[in-house]
């Protein structure tokens, strides 16, 4: 049976007028999941009891299992339970805006990006799409506060698991749904050309984030494997193409790797392959785990980086580091638990 939070509204408009009812109940069932948020189909009491029973007969309403909690100053970070028994962990970052949600995408990660812990375990299966609007719904939940900003930056690689991750958007996005603005929405890849491409297409309001990581097509195959598929000479000029149509400013992430990609040479490098492209460079204090050997780099290092490229105007900024006493960098928090089993 189907869960219910991975329905769009457009969906149970189709699901209603298939029941020969009318399309604005699929309105009314909005309110009661994500503004009134009953745990019931029973309590919707504006809605006829043959509506409830078909409710009931094609739909649960379960939730995930939070399965752990880990809380510092301003983050929190999620262990979620499947109904299969695979885990994902969202993060909370509180901000002086607002509340952002880093959530997953997938159950793993088939990227292979060498610094990620995420990658450590291979893909088993997307996401469902209710899987990922529930990370939202219990967090708020367990947090009391509203959730303004999302960003799908957690485990999986979010253009691997393009459908449900659209439907995902729809239903958060949805004035009726949980109404969060596209504008506060960030997608994150590294770089799967042909999903931007028909992303691009949709022309959502929604924010696009590409994890870069190097200046060159050298460094990057050795960091990234996606880059022997997707070379930056090829995601480069698509993502000029995705400016110009869409008139969306772009966010390039860039982790700092000690001594391997944060020399001088490489900023500059950087600068270059980022001329006249409406961005915006956010430069990520690496965060390093057991299992991996790469370093952060200084905060010296960073900054000399950060200077070097608005030497060279193009914009720039350093991520906040958010709990790294909590395992925050993505997979962390599942591969810890997996191993203390
Ligand atoms: N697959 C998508 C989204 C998930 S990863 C992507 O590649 O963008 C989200 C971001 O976290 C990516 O930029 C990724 O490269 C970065 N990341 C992975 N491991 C990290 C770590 N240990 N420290 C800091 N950032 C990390």
């Amino acid at each position: 049976m189907k869960n219910i939070y991975g329905e769009t509204h457009q969906q149970l408009e189709q699901y209603f007028l298939d029941l020969g009812e009318k399309k604005f109940k699929a309105t009314q069932v909005f309110e009661w999941l994500y503004e009134k948020r009953i745990r019931s189909f029973d309590d919707m009491s504006n809605v006829k009891k043959t509506v409830i029973d078909s409710l009931n007969k094609d739909f649960v309403m379960q939730p995930l299992q939070i399965m752990d909690v880990l809380t510092d100053v301003d983050v929190q970070k999620y262990l979620f339970q499947l109904s299969d028994g695979e885990k994902v962990e969202a993060v909370l970052m509180k901000h002086d805006y607002g509340n952002s949600i880093c959530v997953s995408t997938q159950v793993g990660c088939n990227m292979g990006c060498k610094f990620c812990e995420s990658g450590r375990l291979k893909k088993r299966r997307n996401l469902e799409t209710y899987e990922m609007v529930l990370q939202l719904l219990m967090v708020e939940e367990q947090l009391k506060e509203r959730i303004s900003h999302v960003v799908l930056m957690g485990i999986g690689e979010p253009f691997d698991n393009y459908d449900n991750v659209m439907h995902f958007i729809d239903i958060i996005n949805h004035p009726k749904g949980m109404a969060i603005g596209a504008r506060h929405i960030t997608i994150s890849t590294c770089g799967v050309i042909p999903k931007i491409e028909d992303f691009m297409k949709e022309k959502r309001q929604v924010n696009l984030a590409i994890s870069l990581h190097a200046p060159n097509d050298d460094l990057r195959n050795q960091l990234m494997p996606i880059n022997k598929a997707y070379p930056l000479k090829k995601l480069i000029p698509v993502l000029k193409e995705y400016v110009d149509e869409t008139h969306r400013r772009l966010t390039f992430e860039y982790i700092m790797l000690k001594g391997v990609n944060d020399q001088k040479k490489h900023a500059l490098e950087l600068a270059h392959l980022l001329r006249g492209i409406n961005c915006y460079v956010n430069l990520i204090p690496y965060n390093e785990t057991s299992h991996i050997e790469y370093a952060k780099s200084s905060k010296e290092q960073i900054l000399n980086f950060y200077d070097t490229l608005k030497k060279e105007h193009i914009n720039v900024t350093i991520r906040r580091e958010f709990g790294s006493k909590v395992m925050a960098a993505c997979g962390q928090l599942r591969s810890h638990y997996e191993e203390g089993k």
